[in-house]
């Protein structure tokens, strides 16, 4: 009992699933990590490595996305009730229209699944791009929620808004740009139809986090406040003042500290009260997305955390809005956020195996020891057969000192290849008899401490870093990893990851740590014949959709799954979508695979014809050929 506790603790200190999780996470009994759809409900619980073997079951490839839509939910219905709590809490007089920003993860499913879930709170959507409109047009049916449209338009994308609106729908045109406003008139009397408008300000406080400048003086985005006043005076002498209806900020996604969301509230708000003492009828203050989501569990200021909860947020944005409102004697705004992140990071997982180890301590070269070897081969047998006797220390350096000048000998011709690969061999054969003395010595100098907690293996995993970590690889992002099962056990192998693609950078040796990044992960020895599943989490922001064609990958099975507490394994995958094919992908850079295929055939008949080759092998291997173009473009088991 006890050393399940201390596994148990173990785990958590390595892997800070707690942190991380959010209470979605946990380890169960078996060992294997869990979902929580529902914080709540400790009971319906359902177990990753049964779902993937249900995957399994049911044919489908590695890597996987899973999504789980209930975590999805649960974020929205958290999200609408700690507003409506702490608005209720704080006498505010204003309501929450939430909007999820779609280009978070614009699938279909997910979508629908945030307007289902938010619909009894008017959660509603924001599009920043014409296909992200065209859908959220399509979407959202709830005349009682908002459509809010950021980003730069063109006449196009302005008249499909009115088109909104002609349909009865809250479409709110955010102008970006000055000159938007104009056009959006012109087209508004061309239709006759009346917009709803609102104002995205350019705020001088900076954010924090990486997107820090999203915010200032400098932003991509936003009107100056003369181009706000020059708006105002606009709307008012053109007869369109009564359709300016909100107010908007972006700080960043992502943002890392408190402080920042405190005084960008600030601001915005006091905006909102002169605009509104001028006689805007301004309704709603949108405070744009940022909510952070906590990567790496160490609730801080770090570009992968955040130092606040959902519930701080909340508060400060309220009372903040609310303070300085009652301040100027104004009416308090409805309150829009566009939190995207936070909504959807947690709900996806990818899930692959480690396919191989590699490890330059491995495969070692053996040979005798002959006289005619130079003196540096004997020296550094000589260490490895003393190693008993020898001072631990000592021997590490002695050794380490002779690889490192037998790498300038071999350059310089002084060693022969032979040579070079036995100093190497007897270097690591070394390391690995110093690694347990090492373990049992009451004080280990710093030198040794940092290379022995360096000696890493590669694990290879089944999966494009490219296509389905894009900010890992991009912008230093560091997400939560971990095996799926054997939690139960000892993880023992420093490791870093590096994928399948040809690419030197599709690795990954920066995970997280509970603060600063540590280089290596541990996990557990790779058992012969036991597949090692490892899972990529908090995936659901962005990933999807950023990821790359690299090596043509391409997209990844992907399914989703729902929690059942009347099934039989607690659980159904309601959704297959399958990832791309050697045909898919191939198509998507403009080759013919059905002309491929037939060139293959006719060099192969060919073959057959001149007598090189039987005419059943020759058929044998165009089927395959043919086979292979509709297959799964990852490692096949
Ligand atoms: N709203 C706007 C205008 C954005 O540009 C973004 C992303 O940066 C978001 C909302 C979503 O931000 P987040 O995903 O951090 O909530």
């Amino acid at each position: 009992m006890l050393k399940k506790v201390v596994v148990r603790e173990f785990i958590e200190e390595i892997y800070h699933i707690e942190r991380w999780g959010d209470g979605h996470f946990g380890v169960n009994e078996e060992g294997n990590l869990c979902i929580r759809p529902n914080k709540e409900n400790q009971k319906g619980t359902l177990d990753i490595q049964k779902v993937v073997d249900e995957i399994m079951d049911q044919g489908i490839e590695l890597p996987v996305v899973i999504r789980f839509h209930d975590i999805l939910r649960s974020q929205v219905v958290e999200l609408n009730e700690t507003f409506g709590r702490i608005i209720s809490e704080a006498n505010y007089r204003g309501r929450y229209f939430g909007v999820y920003p779609i280009k978070v993860n614009q699938m279909r499913e997910v979508v629908e699944e945030i307007l289902d879930a938010g619909r009894k709170y008017n959660f509603g959507l924001e599009a920043g791009s014409k296909p992200e409109l065209l859908s959220v047009l399509a979407l959202n049916d709830n005349p009682g929620s908002l459509t809010v449209l950021n980003g730069y338009k063109d006449r196009e994308f302005l008249k499909l808004a009115l088109l909104g609106r002609k349909l009865g729908k809250n479409t709110i045109v955010v102008i970006e740009k000055y000159s938007e406003l104009i056009n959006l008139l012109d087209l508004s009397k061309e239709m006759d139809i009346r917009p709803v408008i609102g104002l995205r300000a350019k705020l001088s406080a900076q954010g924090s986090g990486k997107w820090s400048h999203s915010a200032g003086e400098n932003a991509k985005f936003g009107l100056t406040i003369s181009e706000i006043l020059n708006a105002f005076n606009y709307l008012r002498d053109n007869g369109y003042m009564d359709c300016l209806k909100l107010l908007h900020y972006h700080v960043g996604s992502q943002v890392t500290n408190i402080q920042t969301i405190k005084e960008v509230v600030a601001e915005g708000a006091r905006i909102y009260a002169e605009l509104k003492k001028l006689g805007a009828p301004i309704e709603y203050m949108d405070v744009g997305g940022g909510l952070g989501v906590d990567y790496d569990g160490s609730q801080s200021t770090h570009d992968s955390s955040r130092n606040y909860s959902w519930e701080i947020y909340v508060n400060d944005i309220v009372y903040g809005i609310k303070e300085v409102c009652d301040l100027e004697n104004v009416p308090h705004p409805n309150i829009v956020t566009e939190s995207g992140r936070a909504i959807t990071a947690h709900h996806s997982c990818i899930i692959t195996e480690v396919v191989d180890k590699i490890d330059p301590r491995e495969n070692q070269y053996t040979s005798q020891l002959s006289p005619d070897h130079h003196i540096m081969v004997q020296n550094i047998r000589n260490i490895l057969k003393d190693i008993n006797e020898g001072d631990n220390h000592e021997s590490f350096n002695d050794a380490l000192s002779i690889k490192n000048a037998s790498e300038n000998a071999f350059k310089l011709g002084v060693l022969s290849l032979e040579e070079k690969a036995i100093i190497e061999s007897a270097f690591w054969s070394i390391c690995d008899a110093l690694k347990p003395k090492i373990k049992d010595m009451d004080f280990v100098p710093e030198d040794l401490e940092t290379y022995f907690s360096k000696l890493s293996s590669q694990y290879l995993c089944n999966l494009s870093i490219f296509q389905s970590l894009p900010d890992l690889w991009a912008i230093d992002q560091l997400l939560p990893i971990m095996p799926i099962s054997r939690l139960g056990e000892i993880p023992t192998e420093h490791c870093t990851l590096v994928d399948i693609t040809c690419d030197s950078d599709g690795k990954i040796d920066r995970f997280i740590n509970g603060g600063e990044a540590s280089e290596t992960l541990l996990l557990h020895p790779l058992i012969k014949g036991i597949p090692y599943y490892l899972g990529f989490f908090l995936t659901g922001a962005y990933q999807d959709v950023m990821g790359d064609m690299h090596n043509l990958f391409g997209r990844v099975n992907e399914v989703h799954v729902y929690a059942d507490e009347d099934d039989p394994i607690g659980f159904f995958i309601e959704t297959v979508v399958k990832g791309s094919s050697n045909r898919g992908v191939l198509s998507a850079m403009q080759y013919n695979p059905d002309h491929m295929a037939y060139t293959i055939r006719k060099e192969m008949e060919k073959k057959v014809a001149n007598k090189e080759m039987p005419p059943r092998e020759g058929v044998a291997l165009i089927n395959y050929y043919e086979n292979s173009l509709q297959g799964y473009t990852y490692l096949k088991r």
